[in-house]
C-alpha cells in the first residue's frame, strides 16, 4: 500500500488540501443547481474542472481531491446514465485531476521547492447522494451492510482509475465511517483519509464525540489520516485537540468558509468569518493539524493564504 501522505510530510512539516471545487465552479459561472452538484460539470464541462485543479495546484495544494464527491451509480441512473457512463464518468473525475497535476508538473518552473503532488478520489457521503443537505445530519436508517454495499462500486471505479488514495469526506456519522472502513480491505492496496462533518466544538454531525470516531478507527492500517472537513472553521481548533489526544496519526482539516448550507434553497447564507484562510492555518496547526486546505466556498486565494504560511514553516 502506498501512503501519499507520509511521503509528503517526511518532506515538509504541513501538507497543503486544496480548496472548494463545486462552489468555485460556480465562482466560475457554472451552474450547479442540481442534485448532481460538481458531477453535472463532468458531464457537461469537464475542461473547466481540469482548470479548478491546475489552479489548487499553483496556489500550492499538495494534492487535488477529485470531482467525485456527488458521483453515484444512483445519482447517474436519475439522470439516465446507465452503470458502465456513471462508472465512466467517476474514472473520469481521476483522470482529469491526473491530467491537471501532470501538466502542472510537466513545467519546471513550477516544481521549485515542491514535492509532486497527488490525487485523492473524493467519496461523498450517503448523504451527499441525497443531495438535500443530509451530509451534515446523518441519521439515514441504513445498516452498515446497505451503506457498504452503496459505496462499493464509486470506490471500485476510483481504485481502478489510478487514484493515488481515497478522500472519505464530509461523513457525518460513525455507521458509515465504519462502513468505508470495512469495505477498505476489498481494496488492500489504497490508502484513505477519513474526514467528518462536525456540528460543534466535540461532535461529528450525526451527533457522536469525534475523539470516540477517532479512537474506534485508529487500528485500521488503510486510514492515513483523520480529521474534519466542511465545518465551520470556528470548531476546529476543539476538534483537532479532541482528535490528538487519539491518535499519532496525521490530521487533517479543510474547514468550509463559516456559512452554512441551506438544502431548502440549495445555497449557502451567511458570511465569511475569516477573510483568508493563512492566519487561522496557524492556529489549527498548532491544535496539532498536519494538512490544512478548505471546503465549500473556499478560493485558490485562500489556498494561496495557507501555502504562504506554510512555506514559511519550512
Ligand atoms: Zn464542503
Amino acid at each position: 500500500m502506498t501512503n501519499p501522505i507520509a511521503s509528503i510530510l517526511d518532506f515538509q512539516p504541513v501538507l497543503v488540501i486544496d480548496g472548494a471545487l463545486a462552489t468555485e465552479l460556480e465562482r466560475r459561472g457554472c451552474d450547479l443547481k442540481d442534485s448532481l452538484w460538481s458531477a453535472k460539470i463532468l458531464l457537461e464541462q469537464p475542461e473547466k474542472i481540469k482548470q479548478v485543479h491546475y489552479d489548487y495546484f499553483k496556489a500550492g495544494a499538495d494534492c487535488a481531491i477529485t470531482a467525485s464527491y456527488q458521483a453515484t451509480l444512483e445519482g447517474f441512473a436519475k439522470r439516465g446514465l446507465n452503470e458502465t457512463e456513471a462508472l465512466t464518468l467517476m474514472k473520469k473525475s481521476v483522470l482529469l485531476a491526473q491530467e491537471a497535476r501532470d501538466e502542472f508538473w510537466a513545467d519546471e518552473a513550477n516544481r521549485a521547492g515542491r514535492v509532486k503532488p497527488f490525487v485523492a478520489a473524493s467519496i461523498g457521503p450517503y448523504g451527499a447522494y441525497l443531495a438535500n443537505g443530509e451530509e451534515y445530519i446523518g441519521n439515514y436508517g441504513l445498516s452498515e451492510k446497505e451503506l457498504i454495499d452503496f459505496h462499493r462500486p464509486r470506490m471500485k471505479a476510483l481504485v481502478e482509475a489510478g487514484a493515488d488514495m481515497l478522500a472519505c469526506e464530509t461523513i457525518p456519522s460513525f455507521i458509515e465511517a465504519q462502513a468505508i472502513a470495512k469495505l477498505l480491505k476489498e481494496f488492500p492496496n489504497i490508502s484513505a483519509w477519513i474526514s467528518f462533518s462536525a456540528r460543534d466544538e466535540k461532535h461529528i454531525s450525526e451527533g457522536q464525540a469525534f475523539a470516540d470516531c477517532v479512537q474506534h478507527l485508529e487500528d485500521n492500517p488503510q486510514i492515513t489520516a483523520l480529521g474534519i472537513n466542511c465545518t465551520s472553521p470556528k470548531y476546529i481548533p476543539s476538534l483537532m485537540r479532541e482528535a490528538r489526544k487519539q491518535t499519532d496519526k496525521p490530521l487533517l482539516t479543510y474547514p468550509n468558509s463559516g456559512e452554512t448550507y441551506d438544502a431548502s434553497k440549495n445555497d449557502w447564507d451567511g458570511h465569511r468569518i475569516y477573510p483568508l484562510f493563512g492566519a487561522e492555518a496557524q492556529e489549527w496547526y498548532n491544535a496539532g493539524a498536519r494538512m490544512i486546505g478548505g471546503c465549500c466556498r473556499t478560493t485558490p486565494e485562500d489556498i494561496q493564504a495557507i501555502t504562504s504560511w506554510a512555506r514559511n514553516k519550512i
